[in-house]
């Protein structure tokens, strides 16, 4: 990686207060230059977890007191950090992307904010927000759920409550747990069109959009690895989405299942292969 230097950043000291840091989500070149700035300068960094944001200061060449933090952590650290923003420059990370963002920070925010504490955020990666980019979905409205519940009846009443929202819902999930999901949205939302953005910004990074059958297929044949951001469609949008089932069914009338799959391959940009073995399947049926 190339970091920028210090002397590409203009040296002055930092006020006191609390710095939100943003850092990256995969690629380390996506740190700001503001980011290794005030992480090279503050007086301690409040961190998730010393040993990730260990790594990523010596990336930067810094060398930094770090403090453990997350919205767990007893009243009495949280007031003491407070009070050193008071005094002096301290910034919040955590573990990767923006803080605050279905991570820590939320308490101590709002408790430099009551005691009159400066606080400034540094913005840069947020996987809710590439994630949106890359789907193609509408993004004049958007809302972020975070992650959905483990369980099947709350990950249901969520789903529920979210359904009729005229906007691009945005998740959070894991890959163990992406078909489970998918399978809930299919129940819910048959129709809607969802986007799938997994590893973003890293070597494997990629973005699959499709109906919900066509992404449980899928991922049913090759089980996710790695960190994904899960994305719907908006209701109005139902009826733009491609329905490859119907489409592989109309083709399958006029020609060889073969020929079907690389026809709704190519209008729908789906994996020809698995188009292929869904049209076998449905010959058979
Ligand atoms: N605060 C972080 C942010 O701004 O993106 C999110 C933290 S949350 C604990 C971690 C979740 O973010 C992961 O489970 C995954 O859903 C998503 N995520 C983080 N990095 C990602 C990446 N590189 N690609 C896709 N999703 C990612």
């Amino acid at each position: 990686m190339n970091t920028p230097s210090s002397e590409s950043v203009p040296v002055k000291a930092l006020d006191p207060g609390l710095y939100i840091v943003a850092t990256p989500i995969g690629n380390l070149g996506d740190i700001t230059m503001r980011a290794v700035d005030v992480l090279r300068n503050v007086s301690v960094i409040a961190c998730e977890d010393t040993r990730v944001t260990g790594k990523l200061l010596k990336a930067i060449e810094a060398k930094t007191r770090m403090q453990r933090y997350d919205d767990h952590a007893s009243e009495d650290v949280r007031r003491r950090l407070v009070e050193l923003a008071a005094r002096e420059p301290v910034a919040l990370v955590s573990d990767a992307g923006t803080p605050l963002v279905s991570d820590p920070g939320y308490r101590l925010v709002r408790e430099a904010r009551a005691a009159g504490v400066a606080v400034t955020s540094l913005p840069g990666p947020c996987a809710a927000v590439a994630g949106l980019t890359l789907s193609g979905l509408p993004n004049d409205r958007f809302l972020f759920a975070g992650f959905l519940p483990a369980k099947d009846k709350a990950r249901g009443d969520v789903l529920e409550q979210l359904g009729g929202i005229d906007a691009t819902l945005v998740f959070y999930e894991t890959g163990p747990r992406l078909v489970r999901s998918l399978n809930a949205m299919a129940e819910a939302w048959p129709r809607r069109e969802i986007a799938v953005a997994r590893e973003i910004t890293k070597l494997h990074e990629e973005c699959r959009t499709g109906t919900p059958a066509d992404l449980i297929r899928h991922y049913t044949a090759h089980p996710p690895k790695g960190e994904i951001v899960l994305l719907v469609g908006p209701p109005a949008e139902d009826a733009a989405v491609h329905d490859s089932d119907a489409m592989l069914r109309d083709a399958l009338s006029e020609m060889s299942a073969s020929k079907a799959a690389g026809k709704v391959a190519k209008l729908t940009g789906l994996d020809r292969q698995e188009l292929y073995a869904r049209a076998v399947e449905m010959k058979s049926q």
